[in-house]
């Protein structure tokens, strides 16, 4: 299939447009750099252009002969989101309909979307399964849960077919190491203790030591990028005859922060200082998917996502990579 990337320079698009191209399928890059990097898709068709610029998205769309996009061009800082939410409604809110109009205009009808467990808010069961209450408790995961819903009704308007896949927490990199997560500023947890780890930061501090887990830190379901990689493929083979499904991709099981940090310490060796501070505003104390469905309707099983292999690729990058892409 001739898919359109939409964010494909990206750390989680990267990682799926290779796939998608070592599956058969014909990926085309479509990315601002704004955070994507074009050594991260060496070899790949890249359209350099930005989600606002429908006509650029149109050209696109038909001078390529697109069948289905990818997207997953979006800001996803939960703490920036609260402090800059208008930067978060415009380009995953109103960017996303420009390019949702683009694709009805050139008669595209299939897309897979990056959603995320932020959809959720504060779970009332943990593990989460796709029927749990939506109620984001930022501005992100509204962005997001406002996007599922858009593709609901132009699903049931205009035939458009669609899945949105509910990411957990998406880690780890290539096993190759030459592909992996760069951020500037780094915000998540396994690249900046790796970072600790290669003496580019003093220590890492752990964000709250009072919640209601076994050791009082918060606990998430960590995923690895090639097993979410493979979702997306997946659910491009399965658009036709399931046109409008949600889906969570998480493993099912959940590490706390403390249970991070050590791995990190067991796989590289080295001193990982920590320092404890207070909570992250907008952290719930855990999410854990419930990824029955996935397996279900997609066949999808993660099989690279163990923390251990998850921090030894993530590690392989940062060593390889020390200045992420830069280097
Ligand atoms: N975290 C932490 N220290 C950090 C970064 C993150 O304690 O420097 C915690 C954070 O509070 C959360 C978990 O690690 O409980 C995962 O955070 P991350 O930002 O990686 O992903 P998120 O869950 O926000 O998507």
């Amino acid at each position: 299939m001739r898919v359109l990337v939409v964010g494909g320079a990206g750390y989680i698009g990267s990682h799926t447009v290779r796939y998608l191209a070592s599956h058969g399928h014909e990926p085309i890059v479509y990315d601002n750099l704004s955070l994507g990097f074009e050594e991260a898709v060496p070899g790949f068709r890249l359209v350099q252009g930005d989600l606002h610029d429908q006509s650029l998205l149109e050209k696109t769309l038909s001078e390529y002969q697109i069948q289905a996009v990818v997207h997953f061009a979006a800001f996803a800082l939960v703490g920036e989101s609260v402090s800059e939410p208008a930067k978060y409604y415009e380009n995953n809110i109103i960017g996303t309909f420009r390019l949702l109009q683009a694709m009805r205009a050139c008669n595209v009808q299939q897309i897979v979307f990056s959603s995320t467990c932020a959809t959720y808010g504060e779970p009332d069961r943990v593990p989460i399964d796709e029927t749990q209450r939506q109620c984001p408790i930022n501005p992100y995961g509204f962005t997001k849960l406002a996007v599922e819903r858009m593709l609901q009704d132009f699903h049931r308007a205009y035939g458009l077919k669609y899945a949105a896949l509910r990411y957990f927490n998406a880690a780890g990199a290539s096993p190759l190491g030459d592909i992996g997560e760069d951020h500037t500023p780094e915000s998540h947890l396994i690249p900046i203790v790796l970072q600790v780890a290669l003496g580019q930061r003093s220590h890492v501090t752990v964000f709250g030591t009072d919640y209601p887990t076994s050791d009082g830190t918060c606990i998430r379901d960590y995923i690895h990028v090639n097993d979410l990689a493979a979702a997306h493929e997946l659910a491009l083979q399965r658009l036709n005859d399931l046109p409008a499904m949600e889906v969570n991709l998480g493993t099912g099981h959940g590490y706390s922060v403390q249970e991070v940090i050590a791995a990190c310490r067991r796989i590289t060796g080295r001193e990982i200082a920590v320092e404890f501070g207070p909570r992250r505003p907008g952290d719930p104390p855990q999410l854990v998917a419930n990824p029955a469905r996935a397996n279900l309707l997609l066949g999808w099983r993660p099989e690279c996502s163990s923390l251990e292999n998850i921090v030894q690729t993530a590690w392989n990058w940062h060593l390889r990579h020390p200045q992420g892409y830069a280097t």
